[in-house]
């Protein structure tokens, strides 16, 4: 059983250095709590404070209900696992995931054991008697991971273990460390500048930005429901599209403009606006890129209120799929990215019509850039 409660938090290095401002989070028993934003927004600072590695220059910190300021990280009952895995590289893998219990003077019947089951749920049985330069870079990330295990800690903190792996070898150690979270059954708090992992991995995601929380909340909600165009931007690729817009309301039809294109919002988005946002009139549009489609040339469009008018600049092919970058109409430096299907024709300067699915796009504010529409 583990929860721990971050109050006010604060973290100032030498030189006033702002690295974490005023952090507030609740991460309960057995989450798995993810820390995600761009490099330098405070994430790694805020672990090492909770592992005790870092000194808190202002606010509470609770594991359960003990303050835990001034505790040292060796009675914080916690484990921490590191990118480059700090293992020593001239004992075994079995001396190094033993080597905490020795130091604590665990009976080595109890030693053998603990190795034993941390081997086998990691799969690394076989490799116990290797030094860690005869490992693989897989391999070497579980045996850190078994080291933290044969802890029993209450809570693992994980900073950035993936990232010096291959990309495939990524992938599986992603499922890998989300089988081991189901089945030790701890909390698991876990740093990553990557959004696929924070988004495969959390149960709850705490973005950053500049030592600020931005948003907490669950994956699904991150996408749906980016309370701001920072959120937006950086959960999903590819990035979703954002478009400068005047809103023009008719009666009860709101329609946006932007260059040479008008298209008409969706009612069910508009009822998501109070009318006195609406006559704000500038906003950025967001939509994500299988919100928007490219029309067939055989396609009758003249129903449809919400096409847009672009030309390809760039086509990728990412084999299951084609991203379709265009330049939209009247608005020369824009970039605008539409999903294709595997089997898209379409050529670099072709004219195409983009239509829209405007239940599904955001809107923000264009100054304070926050999104306006309510959930
Ligand atoms: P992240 O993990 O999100 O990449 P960090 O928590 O490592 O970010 O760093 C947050 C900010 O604090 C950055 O501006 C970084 O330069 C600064 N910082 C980190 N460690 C120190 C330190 N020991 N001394 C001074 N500044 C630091």
């Amino acid at each position: 059983m583990a929860s721990i409660s971050l109050k006010n938090i604060c973290k100032t290095y030498a030189g006033d250095v702002k690295a974490v401002i005023d952090f507030n989070l609740e991460i309960h028993d057995k989450e798995f709590v993810v820390f995600v934003g761009p490099s330098g927004c405070g994430k790694s600072t805020t672990l090492r404070m909770i592992a005790g590695l870092e000194e808190i220059t202002s606010g509470d910190l609770y594991i359960e209900d003990r303050r835990v300021n001034n505790v040292e990280p060796k009675d914080r009952d916690i484990a921490m696992v590191f990118q480059n895995y700090a293992l020593y590289p001239y004992m075994t893998v079995f001396e190094n995931m033993a080597f905490g219990l020795r130091l604590r003077k665990v009976p080595k019947k109890e030693i053998e054991q603990k190795v034993k089951e941390a081997s086998k749920i990691l799969g690394i049985e076989d490799y116990l008697n290797r030094k860690p330069k005869n490992l693989s870079g897989g391999q070497r990330q579980r045996v850190a991971l078994g080291r933290a295990i044969v802890r029993e800690p209450k809570v693992f903190l994980l900073d950035e273990p993936l990232s010096n792996l291959d990309a495939k070898m990524r992938t599986q150690m992603r499922t890998e460390i989300i089988r081991l979270h189901n089945e030790l059954q701890t909390t698991f708090v876990y740093v990553t500048h990557d959004q696929t992992e924070a988004m495969t991995m959390g149960t709850r995601i705490v973005v950053m930005k500049d030592g600020y929380i931005q948003q907490v909340d669950t994956p699904d909600n991150l996408y749906d429901y980016p309370v701001n165009k920072f959120v937006a931007g950086f959960i999903g690729t590819p990035q979703m599209n954002f478009v400068d817009v005047i809103m023009e309301q008719d009666g009860k039809k709101v329609s946006a403009v932007f260059g040479r294109n008008r298209i008409e919002i969706a009612k069910e988005t508009v009822a998501r606006i109070t009318a006195e946002e609406v006559n704000k009139r500038q906003f950025v549009i967001g939509i994500r890129s299988e919100d928007v489609r490219l029309c067939d040339e055989s396609e009758d469009t003249s129903k449809n209120k919400a096409i847009a008018n672009g030309v390809v600049k760039i086509t990728e092919k990412l084999g299951n799929e084609t991203l379709v970058y265009c330049t939209l109409e009247g608005l020369p430096d824009s970039e605008f990215v539409v999903r294709g299907g595997a089997r898209c024709r379409v050529n670099i300067g072709d004219p195409v019509k983009i239509a829209f699915d405007t239940i599904h796009m955001q809107l923000f504010d264009y100054d304070t850039e926050l999104n306006l529409l309510k959930r």
